[in-house]
């Protein structure tokens, strides 16, 4: 039997309601007699009710210490006043984490035998564990991290060149059931803790050969990172604090399902990330098939939210498009997607489908898929297949999903 890896499924499985996040609350909702999910302007209000909620509805774990990696190198500080050292003392822990990968308060020779005795009372440093790691022909690699409570999530590390990519987990599973995914065939379990994301990347850093460095991080793994905002933001403030990882946000990316009310809000936070949207349809009607979630936000409010994002000097709003054998590949959405992403500082990643047991997806032939994209290069746009790693592994865009044979 297969089944998902979560031992305590939280929330139970049997609200798996709840388990598909605050989304399931509006497509309940959209199909209550009366509500006709045509009329969009009238589900939002409950959408974005739900949304202010999920924070109350998918509360991250509570461990009892303190996950030293869920602090900012600030709050470090903060927390060093507050046990009674000086400040200086906050910064010494950031350098032993993100500069040494230490994992040991008691490792930490430079601060005072009693603080670090005091510290370790309080604190720990809950780094996931790699439980298994499965390389794939093409050079990439699949970790699967147990965290703290027992949840599993993947993370895929994927050489390209002169660029070292780690894709991260947002979320255990996902809630919003993009139709060609299988993690979202998991529903939501919980949602992962900042210190957890970043943990990702300690994780991954701490297996690498000697001499490779992690270049780029994209947030493109299990869940939607948008549906974790807080996490999610704190996760992209540790990794581009030059006194944490210190990484270029540049080559930070994030990808969303098309969370509007998210997107509005990461573009006031001022960091400079780029922005990956999960387009994969070219009209509402299509969408609305295969992605629910527009449903609530539909294409035209997407890419108004989309102009609006502060893109960085020299970078681009990448659209995926997951190319599904007659249901979004036609010459007619080629031009479509020319005239939609008009006026955006765009580019344009083709993803043929990736293939799952049970999907009822195809992907395109191979003459479909390049005049696809010929298409749109004519037409000025920027777009490149993504020829997705870790397909043999279970590791490619839309194949994570942890499962224990029992
Ligand atoms: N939830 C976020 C992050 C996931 S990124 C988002 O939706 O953007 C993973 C990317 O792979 C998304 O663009 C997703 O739509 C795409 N994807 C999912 N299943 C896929 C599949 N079977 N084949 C190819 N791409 C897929």
């Amino acid at each position: 039997m297969v089944t998902t890896s979560h031992p305590q499924a939280y929330p139970p499985a049997s609200h798996k309601f709840w388990g598909s996040l605050c989304l399931s609350w509006y497509t309940l909702s959209q199909e209550a007699p009366g509500k006709d999910r045509v009329e969009r302007g009238r589900v939002r209000p409950l959408l974005l009710r739900t949304w202010r909620l999920e924070s109350v509805c998918y509360p991250t774990t509570r461990m009892s210490r303190q996950n030293l990696l869920d602090l900012l190198p600030s709050e470090l500080e903060d927390l060093a006043e507050s046990l009674g050292v000086p400040r200086y003392r906050g910064r010494q822990i950031a350098s032993w984490l993100y500069g040494k990968g230490a994992t040991d308060i008691e490792a930490m020779s430079d601060l005072p035998r009693d603080f670090r005795a005091i510290l370790a009372d309080r604190a720990t440093v809950a780094v996931p564990e790699i439980e298994r790691r499965t390389p794939s022909q093409d050079g990439s690699q699949k970790l699967v991290l147990r965290l703290e409570d027992g949840a599993r999530i993947q993370s895929v590390l994927m050489p390209d060149a002169d660029r070292l990519t780690l894709c991260v987990s947002t979320q255990v599973g996902c809630g919003f059931a993009c139709a060609f995914c299988l993690t979202g065939t998991m529903g939501l379990e919980r949602n992962v803790t900042a210190g957890e994301i970043v943990g990702q990347v300690l994780a991954a850093r701490a297996g690498l050969e000697p001499g490779a460095r992690i270049t780029h991080i994209v947030y493109m793994g299990m869940g939607e990172p948008l549906a974790n905002y807080a996490a999610t933001v704190k996760s992209l403030r540790l990794l581009t604090d030059p006194k944490a990882f210190g990484f270029s946000p540049r080559r930070i990316t994030v990808s969303t399902v098309g969370l509007v009310s998210g997107i509005e809000r990461l573009a006031k936070e001022n960091l400079k990330v780029n922005l990956a949207i999960s387009l994969h349809a070219t009209n509402n009607e299509i969408r609305d098939r295969i992605m629910p979630v527009n449903k609530g936000f539909a294409i035209e409010e997407l890419l108004e939210a989309c102009r609006r994002f502060p893109v960085a000097f020299r970078q681009r709003i990448t659209f995926e498009y997951v190319l599904l054998e007659g249901v979004n590949d036609s010459p007619e959405d080629s031009r479509r997607l020319v005239r939609l992403l008009k006026g955006i500082r765009a580019k344009i990643n083709l993803i043929p489908f990736n293939d799952w047991e049970g999907s009822g997806f195809q992907r395109p032939a191979l003459h479909r898929i390049m005049g696809f994209q010929e298409l749109l290069l004519e037409h000025g746009i920027r777009a490149t297949v993504r020829w997705s790693k870790g397909e043999d592994i279970g590791a490619a865009c839309g194949q994570l999903k942890e499962t224990v044979e029992v």
